[in-house]
């Protein structure tokens, strides 16, 4: 297998450009640097309410997917700490459109979003079912004239690539909701608030993004030996924590791009937004955990919320 560094070499000298121009669709990928820290397995959560938990994901690397890495540890450690769900609603950073779409497909296909990476990426198949009846009942939540069904689109690697370590034997029924490039943080979170109810379905609804996600930062840093943090991806990554864990929700959609540290996590939305749907379909009763933390590639937040 290739070496990982020789590999991100290869990534950046070949197709640097390429990579920091099309960073939606490529994923980032590679060394792991920094400190971070993961928390053991919590015991499988129970939903003694019956109402499950809220997710959010830093999938970071598509790599993720395939290598043993404290990330990928991390995801499959969530596998085993959230109530299984019914079916999974999952807001990926990588569906970033015009307008508000579900997936109607009763077999999503599994969409390799990125290039450059090693041919086993583009093998994997995760073959998920969907649930088309699902599909028009978040639709009648969101608002039928909100948001409408599309069977172009299916499971793309911010939502494959942790659902495959989380749930290996993709048998539980995958959606996903598009983010509507159109629409400002306050129209996102209103969105995500007509979610909740879903959770009392047994829907467990995952954002996967990144906190701090500056895609030509981090290549950049991949170049060095050893990639440092810089300050404003820490306060960034630490704010955002602490917004989260005191439900500071004016403070959390004023963040990007309406802060500095906020613009230079996040150069666009994409990466962002699937936070803000998570932490909308949440209230002042939810706990919030941060299973995993830390920089991958110095500049890369591979933070991970767990509400409930
Ligand atoms: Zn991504």
């Amino acid at each position: 297998m290739t070496n990982r560094r020789d590999f991100l070499r290869t990534l950046v000298g070949g197709a640097a450009a390429t990579v920091s121009m099309s960073c939606r669709h490529t994923g980032s990928d590679t060394a792991q640097t920094g400190e971070t820290t993961m928390d053991e397995a919590i015991p499988n959560a129970s939903a003694p309410s019956g109402r499950m938990p809220v997710l959010f994901v830093g999938h970071g690397s598509p790599m993720n997917a395939i290598e043993d890495n404290r990330w990928s540890r991390g995801f499959t450690a969530l596998g085993a700490t959230v109530p299984r769900p019914k079916a999974i609603l999952a807001i990926s950073a990588h569906w970033f459109v015009r307008g508000t779409w579900l997936t109607g497909n009763p077999s999503p296909k599994t969409i390799h979003d990125f290039s450059g990476f090693p041919r086993a990426l583009y093998e994997i198949d995760y073959p998920a079912p969907g649930n088309v009846d699902l599909a028009k009942r978040v639709r009648s939540l969101l608002g039928d004239e909100r948001a409408d069904l599309s069977v172009d689109w299916g499971l793309d690697h911010g939502t494959w690539s942790v659902l495959r370590l989380m749930y290996p034997k993709a048998d539980v029924p995958v959606l996903q909701l598009s983010i509507d490039r159109g629409l400002d943080a306050r129209a996102h979170h209103d969105l995500g608030r007509s979610l909740r109810d879903l959770r009392n379905e047994g829907v467990l609804i995952v954002g996967s993004g990144n906190v701090v996600h500056n895609l030509r930062d981090a290549i950049g840093r991949m170049q060095t030996a050893s990639p440092t943090t810089p300050d404003w991806a820490e306060r960034f990554d630490e704010s955002v924590q602490s917004m989260l864990t005191e439900r500071d929700t004016k403070s959390l959609l004023a963040a990007v791009p309406g802060t500095e540290d906020g613009r230079l996590s996040h150069p666009s939305p994409d990466h962002w937004l699937p936070l803000v749907y998570a932490y909308a379909a949440t209230d002042e009763h939810d706990g919030v955990r941060f299973p995993i933390e830390g920089f991958d590639l110095g500049s890369l937040s591979m933070r991970s919320v767990l509400f409930g």
